[in-house]
């Protein structure tokens, strides 16, 4: 949700369509820079997800430009203190998971990358110093992107140092390019097996819904409005009715216009599938 005319903004916007979760940037996502926060726009922000009790299905979506496993020392170092400021922000908003793509190798190989992230996303949290979590998000494995793969997030996950400053947050949009079949019960199953094997499914602390306008394996990240793409209904039905993931935030990141009439359709195609 917007956070445009300040933070606590957000909150007024996801009540008004009636949204039990909420995701936020916590800064403008296409720029290095951060804006301070104005006087008292943390503590408003803070008091608004407690009156709306949001504060435990909220979550953040960190920077576009953040690159933790960048092979250029420049841009690592420019990566992890954003990422750093981020987190720091997170914690004065009372957010306690931040969403990250885990970067591109850029050329480096898969497993220089992801040994470089690990690397670089232990300095931010070290540089953070604060209680918000890094939540890794699954890809859909564009270009040199890591994360596409279960293996790959645990391949970073299994060279961290403090292993509980990190959680995975599922892109539903992102696992179908990636390649993992889900969309009935059986491969449902199947699927969240191996994402068990891989990082534990207790690791997961956040699902992103979103339908696909490209196909399994194609590896092309563009979001469509629930039921409207290539996932269809049933991987969001099984989604919704699985008691593992009953306490797990879940949030939209579909299409919307200015007056979020999108999100209002998609959130009652959403709750239309949950069995009473
Ligand atoms: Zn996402």
């Amino acid at each position: 949700m917007s956070i445009a005319g300040g933070v606590p903004r957000a909150i007024e916007r996801a009540l008004s369509v009636d949204a039990t979760a909420l995701q936020i940037f916590v800064k403008n996502n296409n720029q290095w820079r951060a804006k301070p926060f104005a006087d008292g726009e943390p503590e408003a922000f803070r008091q608004a997800v407690s009156d709306a009790d949001l504060g435990e299905a909220l979550i953040a979506h960190a920077s576009y430009l953040i690159n933790v496993a960048s092979p250029d020392e420049a841009l690592w170092n420019k990566s992890i203190e954003a990422l750093a400021v981020e987190l720091r922000r997170c914690a004065e908003l009372g957010v306690p998971g931040l969403v990250l793509h885990p970067g591109s190798h850029v050329g480096q190989g898969v497993e220089a990358g992801l040994e470089r992230a690990a690397a670089g996303l232990d300095r931010a949290l070290e540089q953070a110093e604060g209680p918000t979590r890094i939540l890794l998000e699954i890809t859909a494995g564009q270009g040199s992107n890591l994360g596409c793969s279960f293996e790959q997030l645990a391949g970073i996950l299994d060279q961290v140092a403090v292993r509980d400053g990190y959680g995975i947050c599922f892109d539903t949009c992102h696992a179908l390019a990636a390649g993992y079949e889900f969309r009935d019960a059986e491969s449902y199953a199947e699927t969240f097996d191996a994402l068990d094997r891989a990082v534990g499914l207790d690791s997961i602390a956040a699902f992103h819904l979103n339908d696909s306008k490209m196909p399994l394996g194609s590896r092309r990240d563009r979001h469509e409005h629930i039921g409207k793409g290539e996932l269809g209904l049933e991987p969001f039905r099984l989604l919704l009715n699985d008691p593992r993931f009953e306490q797990v935030p879940m949030v939209l990141e579909t299409p919307k216009n200015k007056d979020l009439e999108d999100d209002r359709v998609n959130l009652a195609t959403l709750r239309g599938l949950i069995a009473s």
